[in-house]
């Protein structure tokens, strides 16, 4: 047995079987390559769903945590910490936006968003109690609590789950009239991908951006935008939105906004939507420690030069155009994303997403397909032009075109 088959055994034996991991066992990673146990290179055309946009052990993100772990590392908020006040100023300046609520995962930050956007409905709206309804996109992944799948159409997320959270309706996504219809007098907030990112990296139709932050503003709606993996700068600007000048009511964070180091994921409103909260009514242990506040703000810091929306624009142009060539041959049906940020589809003819994700890794190329036909590709904002054609290369090579 080689030291890959036992890793992947003991971890079949002692690990529920929630993912279906490729079959490599990574021991290092830095930039946009990934070293196995075995010492083969692979080039992270993933980059962790996003989470590492500014590739693995990036040297400033390492030593603003390595600085801030020999400082204090947690204090719950029962006590004010020297990093806390300043991350929520930069990041609510990033955001051009007032307040921010700090919390960890990308889950707990959209259940932060629902929770707000009830709570705004009942005290600043007016919505009768317990009336308070979300409307949201068909084909979301908003993260995996038993109330966000409550509102998933995706079977594999939501069977066998139930009772299911009630509150929500769903209306297809792009659908703008659709959306309308949906909106009434108890509608808090509209819940929304910019770009849905696990759907397959689906961009609406231009426009519809625009035609939501027209009607919720004139409905007297909330419009939250989950920018968990489309935003911090893989689409080429620090958020999706930007790309139809929309500017949400809410961001929901989370992903790159811990630099690929610890989880750290945020909402980010006004003062008067976020200004709701009394003490006591809503936290969380680890939300805005020290650690997560340290790395998170170097990452704003990055961000603020513009460097990284730069190059997802540059390296992504040239993505997208490889990639166009691609459904000339046959081998792809369809090509969808923006910046650094794709969603291919399989022709059934060349193999099944995962299919085509094995002969990647065999060709030390790692991505993830999802939804059965399709692949994602979004490899650290960091890749080299060189490495990305190589990366492309290898693509066309599995696809015998
Ligand atoms: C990944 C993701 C989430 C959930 O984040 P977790 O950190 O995995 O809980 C939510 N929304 C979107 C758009 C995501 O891509």
């Amino acid at each position: 047995m080689t030291s890959t088959e036992r890793s992947i055994a003991a971890a079949e034996e002692h690990s529920a079987h929630n993912y279906h991991p490729l079959p490599v066992v990574v021991a290092t990673a830095q930039g946009a390559w990934m070293t196995d146990v075995e010492g083969r290179r692979y080039l992270d055309m993933l980059a962790g769903y996003s989470a590492l946009n500014f590739g693995h052990g990036n040297r400033r993100l390492i030593d603003a945590a390595r600085a801030q772990l020999d400082r204090v590392t947690l204090t719950s908020r029962a006590f004010h910490h020297d990093r806390f006040a300043d991350f929520c100023a930069e990041l609510a300046a990033l955001c051009g936006m007032e307040m921010v609520l700090p919390m960890n995962t990308g889950a707990e930050a959209v259940e932060t968003a629902v929770k707000t956007a009830r709570k705004w409905g009942y005290r600043v709206k007016g919505v009768p109690d317990g009336r308070a309804k979300i409307v949201v996109a068909d084909n979301n992944f908003h993260g995996r609590t038993t109330t966000i799948i409550s509102f998933s159409t995706d079977p594999e997320a939501r069977a066998d789950f139930g009772p299911y959270t009630p509150g929500f309706e769903i209306v297809p996504y792009g659908d703008l009239a659709a959306l309308e219809a949906a909106v009434d007098e108890h509608t808090v907030a509209v819940l929304l991908e910019p770009i849905q990112g696990e759907a397959g990296v689906l961009v609406p139709p231009p426009g519809y951006l625009a035609g939501v932050r027209r009607l919720t503003a004139e409905r007297n709606v909330l419009f939250i935008a989950d920018e968990i993996q489309s935003g911090l700068g893989r689409t080429g600007k620090t958020f999706a939105c930007e790309h139809e000048d929309v500017v949400p009511d809410m961001y929901v964070l989370g992903k790159a906004l811990g630099g690929g180091v610890v989880p750290v994921s945020a909402v980010v409103s006004s003062q008067d939507v976020l200004g709701v909260y009394r003490p006591g009514e809503h936290g969380s242990t680890f939300g805005g420690n020290p650690l997560a506040c340290a790395v998170a703000l170097e990452v704003i810091a990055i961000l603020r030069s513009g460097e990284y929306q730069e190059r997802a624009t540059e390296l992504g142009d040239h993505l997208h155009h490889e990639l166009v060539r691609l459904t000339a041959s046959g081998a792809v049906t369809a090509v969808r994303g923006r910046g650094l940020w794709a969603g291919i589809d399989i022709a059934p003819s060349h193999g099944t997403g995962r299919e085509i994700s094995e002969r990647l890794m065999e060709r030390r190329v790692l991505v993830k397909d999802t939804h059965g036909s399709t692949i994602r590709i979004a490899p650290p904002l960091v890749i080299s032009k060189e490495d990305l054609d190589w990366g492309l290369e290898q693509l066309r090579a599995v696809l015998g075109s």
